[in-house]
């Protein structure tokens, strides 16, 4: 791609070689206003620990990061993954912004022309072309994440598919990943309740010998059965049932 400008990142912010080009990453600077030669010039001479391929702004595209190294720029520490994308496979683009920490249409224009270029290169299929956001819940890019509207306007930029096309690929996309976090929550209530939970006294056995009478008569009527292995009694429920048979209410 012509008219990209080279202004290389401080060694310090970056490092590896890249393994493949599975991901390409879409970012914004976070910043109110600022200029892709800007954001180049302060990673070119200052420490960060952290960097990006590319900068884009209305007027500039630079390179800073070269895009066979690993740049540092979508794993964010202690954030959860959604996706397998990360720095090792994957090119992050930095969105410069045009005031009141907007993107403007025509950084993202810019933006378009550079990913296409990438997914051409490398073969990136569109459904890979992701928000920071998707990789790991980061707020970012913020404009494009709180108007998902604006990230499917973005991606349609990137095809010639119809609009209906781009929105479900993007729609599959955030159902895959919600259904991903939605299945690691539950995973963790459940260990977090299981852990939790009080004791259950499952068998005859296990009853404590102020109560086991009164559940001995209500297995044998056959009141009591439980799950059909498990009776599944709570210290409170053995309580109650002992209070009610002392004082005859369960008859047996
Ligand atoms: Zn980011």
């Amino acid at each position: 791609m012509k008219n990209i400008k080279t202004l290389r990142c401080k060694r310090s912010n970056y490092g590896g070689a890249r393994q493949s080009t599975e991901w390409i990453v879409i970012h914004y600077t976070g910043n109110a206003k600022d200029t892709a030669r800007g954001n180049a010039n302060y990673f070119a001479n200052n420490n960060v620990g952290a960097s990006a391929h590319y900068f884009v702004d209305d007027n500039d595209i630079y390179s800073s990061v070269p895009e066979g190294d690993i740049a540092w720029h979508c794993e964010t520490p202690n954030m959860p993954f959604r996706c397998t994308c990360r720095n090792r496979n994957s090119i992050g683009i930095e969105l410069c912004t045009c005031g009141d920490y907007q993107i403007s249409e025509k950084t993202a224009d810019r933006a378009a022309e550079l990913v296409k270029d990438l997914m051409d290169r490398y073969g990136v299929p569109l459904a890979n072309v992701i928000r920071h956001y998707d990789v790991c819940l980061k707020n970012c890019p913020a404009p494009w994440v709180k108007d998902v509207n604006k990230w499917f306007a973005f991606k349609e930029r990137l095809s010639d598919m119809t609009e209906t096309n781009v929105q479900k690929i993007c729609n599959d996309m955030i159902y895959k990943y919600n259904k991903e976090l939605e299945d690691r929550i539950i995973t963790f209530i459940n260990n977090k309740f299981e852990a939790e939970r009080e004791p259950r006294y499952d068998k005859l056995e296990d009853i404590p010998a102020w109560a086991v009478d009164t559940v001995t008569k209500l297995v044998e009527e056959g009141i009591m059965q439980g799950d059909g292995k498990n009776l599944g009694l709570t210290k409170d429920m053995l309580r109650i049932l002992v209070i009610m048979d002392r004082s005859g209410i369960l008859a047996l």
